[in-house]
């Protein structure tokens, strides 16, 4: 973008004084920074027309984990330093906007993927639109009282979203057996990086139908009204907090209904407008389906189709070509089944178009214990998805592996075409460029700029590294430095720049054993008081992790945590060469300091378990070393950077489902004493256990049923192992070069080769 700093400070005295009669001398932080947006926004407007014609690919997806616009945008632009220096020539502070909230329209991975996606696209040049829910509050805030998880409602609109504009013309009726809404889109620019690209994030928000159809308001009675109006804004008022399990809230299921059905009757209106033939929806349109909360959206296309005059079959075979599914986990608690009776009583002509899908599959003449859509009165979203999408994918090739070979073998025995692997990936504008700008400058000096938008090029770097180590530890040492003092003021944990920083920062869940990370450190504990560890490289150990609110054993694991920091850090002894701190609030913002500063990324997840991950590249990327398991993306980064620059331990996919059988976790116990002292710690009075549930969380490890579902004990010792031959290597050359070593192997996760491998394997857009 072309910049004029008179102009710009000219626009944002005038919107400054038309929107809060005020000027850049007097207005508020917030009211600066509402105006500085709105001025990039008028600003760049013309450039935002993507209607040329082109086949759009449309990303629907419950979750859109943005984090902060203002920076990224102002970056993507190039004008960061100079709104910066505009800003400071009139005595005012750019960094003061680190105080606006983060937009957490997601709750982990999977929404950061979408938003990796948007930016992606948009820095390549490829037509890819996000479509998806104006939550009013997102993810929860996260706040720690004696240890426990609290949560708060997550206004992130309280400093306005300057970024968004309501394009009440598009607006649509979205209609449930008992219910109408009126469904108003925001759209937001996702500006690509210094290519004059503005693709679409357009998020709808629900509002009772009201004046908008006034007619269907007033057909109804006076005690319906006032239902109608509060559940039209209930749907869109807060983000599910779960992340990797599916609860079947009718509530839910008519978010996941109003975002499609709005997305594909707005799209649909325009095709006609423009006179096109619905039938051939798929020259224009194609659509990503992000893991099965959207995938709602195909008996929705089919039902439109049908109300427009096709038959079924004709409505399947567009179906069958614009429709595509990402499996995110194959874990079963988190594949959405959702009760035949629910959908049909609140969505009953699309429901009549499920069953519809269940007979022609029956059709088809397949055994019908493998083949099946419906069965027993629940509805497979992903069968249904498998059965009709062009293409299926999984986001690793371990977690595609597993996908044909177990959770959807007979799916792929049936289509083995329709399934592909697209590794996950990250933008490197916002995980290096943005994050750790030192740093990036220290690789632009050696090897120039190329790698911003083709990260293959970083690998340039490799001549180099001997020679970047000095720098490349002064710029670590510098954001520790930084971390340290956010941490100091706002954990309160005081953690000297000089330690060793061990993190593990991912949603807390039991499959990614943080209770394995915690063992660790109290078996170390133990260690240091005994005298049976000496010389213990002085290490702070960082974790960030939200719980689903209702996830019990989730909380437990915090709780524990928490506490075995308070042990730790209030022992002198041990705490001059030991510090834990949990951070609360973990999101985006936080991770983008976090990332820059860890000498350790934790990846350390069972077998299996973890489809891809993705702070495990933005560590990598950082020049960060893995500690993990064969695991995701892991494998793919020990096979980019070399398994001898990575800390790697723990069983592998094929020994997890051996053990699994016959395991007997209280053996492995019984002759491990310092693992047996580190777990007792749990239920001997060593903390306060107000609730009861550190019981509880020892018991889910060792004489519970089904105990240690995950493997802790398992890989405990050689867990502990590699920990602390990692700890001991750190701060030699050798240790430096690894992580540069990382940091030059990095380039294939990028997410724009991510999203190059979509449009060409799957979306045939951007040709
Ligand atoms: C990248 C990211 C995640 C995903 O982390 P994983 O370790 O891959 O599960 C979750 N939350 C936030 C805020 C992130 O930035």
């Amino acid at each position: 973008m072309n910049f004029r700093k008179k102009q710009f400070l000219e626009d944002v005295s005038h919107i400054l004084a038309a929107d809060y009669a005020t000027d850049l001398a007097q207005a508020t932080r917030k009211e600066l920074y509402n105006a500085v947006g709105k001025a990039v926004m008028q600003e760049t407007y013309p450039d935002r027309k993507t209607e040329d014609g082109k086949k759009r690919c449309g990303y629907f997806s419950a979750e859109f984990l943005m984090g902060r616009a203002i920076f990224n945008n102002l970056m993507n632009l190039g004008i960061l330093s100079d709104v910066s220096d505009a800003l400071a020539s009139v005595g005012r502070d750019l960094n003061a906007f680190e105080e606006v909230e983060d937009a957490a329209l997601g709750n982990g991975g999977l929404g950061r993927l979408a938003a990796c996606y948007l930016e992606s696209a948009a820095s390549m040049g490829l037509p890819l639109d996000g479509y998806g829910i104006r939550y009013r509050y997102g993810l929860f805030r996260q706040t720690f009282k004696d240890g426990y998880q609290h949560e708060e409602g997550d206004d992130w609109l309280k400093w306005g979203d300057p970024w968004s504009v309501r394009v009440e013309r598009d607006a649509v009726v979205v209609e449930f057996a008992d219910l109408k809404v009126k469904a108003v889109p925001y759209d937001t620019p996702i500006f690509g990086y210094r290519n004059g690209v503005v693709n679409n994030l357009r998020l709808w928000s629900s509002e009772p139908v009201q004046a908008f159809d006034f007619e269907a308001f007033n057909e109804m009675k006076g005690e319906n009204k006032a239902k109608e109006n509060f559940d039209a804004t209930k749907i869109c008022d807060v983000l599910y907090p779960n992340d990797n399990t599916m609860v079947g809230k009718i509530l839910r299921l008519r978010q996941q209904y109003f975002m499609v059905s709005a997305s594909l009757q707005d799209i649909l209106r325009k095709q006609k407008a423009a006179g096109k033939d619905l039938l051939q929806l798929d020259r224009d349109y194609c659509f990503q389906l992000n893991d099965t909360h959207p995938v709602i959206a195909i008996p929705e296309l089919m039902r439109l189709l049908q109300k427009e005059g096709h038959t079924f079959e004709e409505a399947f075979g567009v179906c069958a070509k614009v429709f595509n599914f990402t499996n995110h986990t194959i874990m079963a608690e988190a594949l959405e089944k959702w009760d035949s009776l629910a959908i049909a009583d609140i969505l009953p002509d699309v429901y009549e178009q499920i069953v519809a899908c269940q007979k022609r599959l029956e059709g088809e003449g397949l055994d019908p214990e493998k083949y099946f859509i419906i069965r027993e009165g629940i509805v497979h979203m992903a069968n249904l998805a498998i059965y009709v999408a062009a293409k299926v994918n999984g986001v690793a090739e371990i977690h595609t592996n597993i996908l044909k070979r177990e959770t959807f073998k007979n799916w792929y025995e049936l289509y083995p075409e329709k399934f592909v692997n697209i590794t996950n990936g990250i933008t490197p504008r916002r995980w290096l460029l943005l994050n750790n700008p030192r740093f990036a400058e220290l690789i632009d000096s050696r090897i120039g700029t190329g790698w911003h938008t083709d990260l293959k090029e970083i690998s340039k770097i490799k001549p180099y590294i001997a020679d970047m180590l000095p720098a490349f530890r002064v710029i670590k040492e510098e954001n520790k430095r930084k971390l340290a003092a956010y941490i100091k003021e706002h954990e309160g944990v005081e953690i000297p720049e000089n330690f060793i920083f061990d993190v593990q920062v991912k949603r807390l869940h039991e499959y990614k054993r943080q209770l394995l990370n915690a063992l660790s450190i109290l078996y170390f504990y133990y260690g240091i008081k005994d005298g049976s560890i000496r010389d213990f490289p002085p290490t702070a150990f960082i974790f960030g992790a939200k719980a689903a609110p209702g996830y019990y054993m989730a909380k437990a694991i915090i709780k524990f945590i928490n506490e075995v920091a308070n042990l730790v850090n209030s022992d002198e002894e041990v705490s001059a060469v030991m510090r834990v701190v949990f951070v609360q609030n973990y999101n985006v913002s936080y991770a983008e300091k976090i990332v820059c500063a860890a000498d350790v990324s934790e990846q350390i997840s069972m077998a299996g378990m973890e489809a891809s991950g993705t702070s495990n590249m933005k560590f990598m990327l950082n020049g960060t070393v893995t500690l993990g398991t064969m695991d995701g993306a892991n494998v793919e980064i020990c096979e980019e950077a070399g398994a001898e620059n990575e800390y790697i331990f723990g069983a592998t996919v094929e020994e997890v489902a051996t053990v699994r059988r016959f395991y007997w976790p209280l053996e492995i116990v019984g002759q491990d004493p310092s693992l047996k002292r580190a777990l007792d710690a749990m239920i001997d009075g060593t903390f306060p256990d107000e609730t009861g549930s550190l019981k509880k969380l020892y018991e889910s490890l060792t004489t519970g049923h089904s105990p240690d579902r995950y493997l802790v004990l398992l890989d405990f010792a050689d867990y502990v192992r590699v920990k602390e031959e990692l700890l001991r290597d750190y701060g030699s050359d050798e240790f430096w070069t690894k992580c540069l070593l990382n940091t030059a192997a990095a380039g294939k996760f990028s997410s724009d080769r991510s999203v190059k491998e979509y449009a060409d394997l799957i979306w045939h857009i951007g040709c």
